[in-house]
């Protein structure tokens, strides 16, 4: 699809050229995407076949060629890819990850990968356990950051055609240890690299299950970390209205997913 809910350098004009590829490598109890990530909603296709909706993408006008969620098919992607790309796809190349990324695969998409998009969502190992049965994860995802980073920098935002963009899903009450993973960006030497804070989160699929994500996120919460990132240095802040809560809803069964987002708030009680 051509997207225009992701981040505005993403987006551009036209629309990022979308593909949400269906399961996922983590088990976030919180996952909006929850349809298409843990109940495996999709369309199959061959890799010929998705090589043709890459190149589809392209002719419809998109910005960029986006894969969502792509960790786990990458061998498919990438025999699609190169058919594309012998047939004429140019766009750039969007990683759209969990950040639960081996280097080994990194090292593999050196050169390949214009813009990495990967989120950083936890620092804590339990948490990570816990809320997305990925004890690993705080460690996989800074170290793929940080190989992220080194490969392509920090995206430009008035010329996003390379770069990094960092993704944190801001949870209530620092449930995702927003305070120490601005921090230790920072440390790493990324005040440069664009920050997405995300305020969209509201207790969907199985979060009522995790004392402390049955709430939102409180506007005021959202205000004093947005304010710490300012005042850490962070250069470019990408910040979401608390109204996304309920915009970035979307319904995979829907030929429109993002237009017809789903009534929030009815996984909190895991009804
Ligand atoms: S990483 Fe994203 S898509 Fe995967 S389960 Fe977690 S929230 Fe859902």
């Amino acid at each position: 699809m051509l997207h225009f809910g992701e981040e505005p350098p993403i987006v551009g004009e036209r629309g990022s050229g979308t593909v949400f590829f269906a399961h996922c490598n983590l088990r976030c109890l919180f996952c909006q995407n929850h349809q298409i990530s843990q109940e495996g909603l999709g369309q199959d296709m061959t890799w010929q076949e998705l090589a043709a909706a890459f190149l589809d993408l392209q002719e419809r006008g998109a910005e960029n060629l986006n894969l969502v969620t792509p960790t786990h098919y990458m061998l498919p992607i990438a025999r699609a890819l190169h058919r594309a790309y012998e047939e004429g796809l140019r766009l750039p190349l969007v990683y759209n990850t969990n950040g639960y990324d081996s280097l080994e695969l990194l090292a593999l998409l050196e050169g390949v990968v214009d813009i990495y998009l990967p989120d950083l969502k936890y620092l804590d190992a339990a948490c990570a356990e816990r809320c997305s049965g990925a004890r690993a994860y705080p460690e996989t995802a800074q170290a793929a950051v940080r190989a992220m980073h080194a490969q392509v920098g920090a995206l430009d935002l008035d010329a996003p055609a390379r770069g990094v963009i960092v993704r944190h899903l801001v949870l209530p009450a620092n449930l995702s240890q927003s305070y120490e993973a601005l921090l230790w960006l920072a440390d790493e030497g990324m005040l440069g690299v664009p920050l997405s804070l995300m305020s969209q989160y509201a207790p969907h699929h199985r979060a009522g299950e995790v004392p402390g994500l049955q709430t939102r996120l409180a506007c005021e919460e959202y205000g004093a970390l947005v304010e710490y990132a300012q005042n850490l240095g962070f250069e470019q802040v990408l910040v979401q209205e608390l109204e996304s809560q309920e915009t970035y809803v979307p319904d995979f069964r829907s030929d429109n997913p993002f237009n017809d987002p789903r009534a929030i708030g009815d996984c909190a009680t895991g009804k």
